[in-house]
């Protein structure tokens, strides 16, 4: 299954992943029921956990401290 990831250096990515989290290089995501529609495909949107790293601004962080 494909996800969305939203929020934290991963926003933006499509990736593979189901279930309460998915982990994306050193972040962890989180479902959420949001959906997203991207490219005729609807994904369901995972979100940045709040406590996996300090994040200051929407993707501006390339990477996880
Ligand atoms: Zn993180």
């Amino acid at each position: 299954m494909r996800v969305l990831l939203r929020g934290g250096p991963g926003d933006g990515q499509v990736v593979s992943g189901g279930g309460e989290t998915v982990a994306w290089r050193a972040c962890l995501y989180e479902l959420t029921t949001e959906r997203s529609c991207r490219q005729g495909v609807d994904l369901r949107v995972y979100r940045h956990r709040a406590d996996c790293c300090e994040v200051h601004g929407r993707g501006a962080e390339d990477r996880c401290e």
